[in-house]
C-alpha cells in the first residue's frame, strides 16, 4: 500500500516537473525572456484605454492580458477574472489562472452572466 503512494506522489512530481517549464515557456517575457513572467508577473490597469496589463519584473516590458471595466472588474485572456481598485492596484483573483498569491480569495468572481 505504501509503495502505491510513492508511484502516485512520483507521477505528481514528474507531470509538475513536465508542466511547469511548459506554462513558464509558454508565458515568458516576449522581451527579456524572463521564464518567471507568468508566474510572478505584476498586475496594472489603464482604466482610460480599459486595458489590463501583466508587467514584467524583471525588464518593466507591459503585456495587455485582459479587460477591465470603469468599476475595476477584470476579464483577463487567459480566462480568470479579477479586480483593480481606483489607483489601478490589483487586489485579487477571482479564479484568475496566474494568481500570484497575492489574491486573498474571498469576494466570489460574482455572476459572469454566462455564455
Ligand atoms: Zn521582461
Amino acid at each position: 500500500m505504501d509503495n502505491d503512494l510513492w508511484v502516485f506522489v512520483a507521477i505528481l512530481l514528474a507531470l509538475t516537473a513536465t508542466v511547469l517549464p511548459t506554462i513558464a515557456f509558454f508565458h515568458r517575457c516576449r522581451a527579456c525572456g524572463s521564464l518567471a513572467h507568468g508566474f510572478k508577473s505584476d498586475k496594472l490597469a489603464n482604466f482610460r484605454t480599459g486595458e489590463a496589463f501583466f508587467v514584467c519584473r524583471r525588464c518593466g516590458d507591459r503585456t495587455v492580458k485582459g479587460k477591465v471595466e470603469s468599476d475595476g472588474s477584470v476579464a483577463w485572456l487567459s480566462g480568470g477574472t479579477g479586480h483593480f481598485d481606483e489607483s489601478g492596484h490589483y487586489t485579487g483573483d477571482a479564479g484568475g489562472v496566474f494568481g500570484d498569491g497575492g489574491a486573498d480569495g474571498g469576494g466570489g468572481g460574482g455572476g459572469d452572466g454566462g455564455a
